[in-house]
């Protein structure tokens, strides 16, 4: 190992990676240390859709970004990264979410993105498993779905290429405020920077972060080749997932490019143990049926939970800490880590070494959180 680093970037998730490349890509020394394997933690257990969404114009711009970023690299990508381009429809069940259907699609089209409005008959014809009578979908044709375990790896292998160092399956205790890292063990690591990339494990690294973990659920089924052909997710779901109160479960689709179909999910705050839950299985397979009946005649193979790192306005953090120049943020993706690592790491980058951004990074900065929220201990 090198004795000092321009970054030591702490995580090496989709996020980590990404950042890692960014930097080590800009010329940086840097170092990226995980207590895990690359691509472990919520990169592991997510869903890997690829989405432009529009809660915000904030997180519009990042997620349109991203998505982006995302396509310049399209074919570069090795073939475990599952690259596939089949589009998101976002389904209306009646004609009130009909109403969403063209809200969304108003505010995409004013923005550059492509999206496409069906009809309930050419709904039918897109997706035959679907329930009949379905009011209708709107398609996003440029929404993306991958395998981010993989994505995180390849990251991390091209931040190697360019020279950065890797330390896996190595705890860190602290983050210095002059720089650099305190692993577990104690031992000290120099760098001009620490950048905090442990998703929703990074209160632990800068305590009083604005972050709590979400949970959530995922079931995986046998291979059924052509059974959903896009992401296919209720609209419903912004009902459900934007509720912060409570439990929730909407439907959530994806076909694997193995042929087998990832249903989601479920968001649960206040529940920090990996437990699946049969009680929160059983809501999401129901929810699932309403609009796919057939999927109780697919086998299930695997379930499984992680946590997203949520954050009070659902945008990530992405800069500087309040109390130290030195410590940088880029965790708080919440459900869209995936999707927004490579707007991240450009970001971050950008900031750090003093250059233009492509979109506005103010949204980002963790120092909206000042008034009240004791950052960095
Ligand atoms: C059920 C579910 C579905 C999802 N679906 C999608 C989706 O479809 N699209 C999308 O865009 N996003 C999705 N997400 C969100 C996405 O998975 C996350 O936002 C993203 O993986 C976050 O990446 P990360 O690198 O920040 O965190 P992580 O992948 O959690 O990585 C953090 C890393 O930090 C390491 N770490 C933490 N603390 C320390 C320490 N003290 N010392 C050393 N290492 C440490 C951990 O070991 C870990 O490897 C989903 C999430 C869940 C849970």
């Amino acid at each position: 190992l090198s004795r000092t680093y321009d970054a030591i970037v702490v995580g090496a998730g989709i996020v980590g990676t990404a950042c890692a490349w960014e930097l080590a890509r800009s010329g940086m020394r840097v170092l990226v240390v995980d207590r895990g394997p690359a691509g472990g933690g919520a990169t592991a257990a997510g869903m890997g859709h690829l989405v432009v969404m529009d809660d915000s114009e904030a997180q519009f711009a990042l997620t349109f970004y991203s998505r982006r970023l995302w396509h310049e690299l399209g074919d570069a990508l090795p073939a475990d990264v599952e690259f596939q381009r089949c589009g998101t429809l976002w389904i209306a069940a009646d004609e009130d979410e009909m109403a969403e259907v063209a809200r969304k699609a108003a505010f995409a089209r004013q923005r550059g993105v492509r999206v496409e409005a069906l009809d309930s008959r050419a709904v039918a014809e897109a997706e035959p498993n679907l329930r009949p009578g379905m009011a209708g979908a709107l398609r996003v044709p440029d929404d993306v779905v991958i395998y981010p375990p993989c994505a995180a790896r390849y990251f991390l292998e091209r931040a190697r290429s360019h020279g950065a160092e890797s330390m896996l399956n190595t705890p860190v205790r602290a983050l210095r405020p002059e720089g650099g890292v305190v692993l577990a063990d104690g031992t000290a690591i120099e760098a001009r920077f620490g950048v905090n990339a442990g998703g929703s494990w990074s209160p632990e690294l800068t305590p009083g972060l604005p972050v709590r973990p979400r949970k959530g659920h995922l079931i995986i089924t046998d291979r059924y080749p052509g059974f959903a052909r896009h992401q296919l997710v209720e609209l419903g779901y912004l009902k459900s997932a934007h509720s912060v109160a409570s439990d929730s479960v909407a439907f959530n689709l994806q076909p694997r490019k193995t042929g087998q179909m990832l249903l989601g999910s479920s968001r649960q705050f206040d529940a920090l143990d990996d437990r699946v839950e049969m009680g929160m299985l059983d809501r999401m397979i129901r929810r699932a049926q309403e609009y796919v009946p057939g999927i109780a005649d697919l086998n299930i193979i695997r379930c499984w939970t992680g946590h997203r790192a949520a954050t009070p306005d659902k945008l990530p953090l992405i800069g500087p800490s309040l109390t130290s120049e030195r410590i940088w943020q880029a965790t708080g993706h919440e459900g869209l880590g995936i999707t927004t690592c490579l707007g991240t790491a450009r970001l971050l980058a950008d900031t750090m070494l003093g250059r233009a951004t492509q979109i506005d990074h103010e949204p980002y900065l963790p120092g909206r959180f000042a008034a009240g929220a004791a950052h960095d201990g």
